[in-house]
């Protein structure tokens, strides 16, 4: 396939970042600024590698859009400006858009709040055949709403629904959920984008200096910083408790974009090519359809 080697390592490194049984996991053990064997001085050798892993989703994507049998969902949460939008951008471009679609989940809206929280995420499922991607997703459940416990408040669940653990049931039932998404046939990937508090301040910084960025920023934004210790407390519960073979989490270094995209990229791959992805054999009588028609074309005009 004509793969290059930083590409090829950062695949095997994926195994570093990759949590299935999260019992033991801490978030300190993983190293925001951590950028494999690659070091800043090797741009173009990672962009290359980024090159070559989106050339091999590209091709992956198609056969899995015409083979039509499995789905792919791939969840993003982090805190603001570790870089979800851009790690999308960067690893989806290329890909056919008719095969691949991003759902964004923000606060709820009333009509969504008359629901279950699950409700709006079903919605945006991907079908058979393609890659649906979730820029943040149910898992915002267990998170912005464990902090915020006003946010709960607003949800509406009587009363008594709230006396036992709730958050131990979330985990439950969102980890039941998954899996049965995946007998179902989505085959899902978690990406945790693992920001440092120091690098989350220079980039909310350079938004505030560059006129082509401010208006991403919010002060909700530094509301959301100063809570860092519970966020992290409330993320690393939530991979321990929702990590399984069949929905891994990534907890992916997120302090360089550059090495995250490669990293997000070989997750893709790696999901993808874990699939028993083919193209749909003809069948003798589809064959013989098909050089029927082409005897038609030809000798018509
Ligand atoms: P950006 O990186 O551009 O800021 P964003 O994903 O942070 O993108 P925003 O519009 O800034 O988008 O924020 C969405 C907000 O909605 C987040 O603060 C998130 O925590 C919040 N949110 C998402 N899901 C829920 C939910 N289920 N309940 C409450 N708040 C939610
Ligand atoms: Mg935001």
């Amino acid at each position: 396939m004509g793969r290059d080697r930083p590409f090829e390592n950062a695949r095997k490194l994926i195994k570093r970042y990759r949590i299935t049984r999260g019992e033991t996991f801490r978030l300190r053990d993983v190293d925001p600024s951590d950028t494999g064997e690659l070091t800043s001085e090797d741009k173009p050798r990672a962009q290359a590698a980024l090159r070559s892993g989106i050339d091999a989703l590209v091709r992956l994507q198609d056969m899995l859009y015409a083979q039509d049998r499995w789905a792919l969902l791939a969840i993003f949460q982090a805190m603001d400006a570790a870089g979800k939008d851009s790690a999308i951008e960067h690893v989806m471009s290329g890909v056919n858009p008719a095969g691949c679609r991003v759902a964004s989940f923000k606060a709820p809206s009333p009509e969504e709040l008359d629901h279950d929280y699950l409700w709006r995420c079903e919605r945006e499922l991907p079908e058979r055949g393609r890659i649906g991607i979730f820029n943040r997703s149910y898992y915002e459940e267990v998170l912005v709403v464990r902090v915020h416990p006003e946010l709960l408040a607003r949800e509406k669940l009587p009363a008594r629904l709230l006396e036992g653990d709730l958050w131990k049931q979330r985990y439950e039932d969102i980890r039941h959920f998954e899996r049965f998404m995946g007998r179902n046939g989505t085959c899902i990937v978690k990406f945790f984008l693992h920001v440092s508090r120091g690098e989350q301040r220079r980039r909310f910084l350079e938004r505030l200096d560059d006129p082509a960025k401010q208006w991403k920023f919010s002060s909700a934004d530094l509301e959301e910083r100063a809570r860092w210790k519970k966020y992290m407390r409330a993320y690393e519960q939530m991979i321990r408790a929702t990590a399984s073979e069949n929905a891994p989490w990534y907890v992916v270094p997120a302090d360089h974009k550059w090495f995250t995209r490669i990293v997000v990229a070989a997750v893709m791959v790696d999901a993808l090519e874990s699939l028993d992805l083919s193209y749909p054999k003809l069948t003798p009588a589809q064959r013989t359809e098909l050089a029927k028609i082409r005897r038609a074309l030809v000798a018509g005009d």
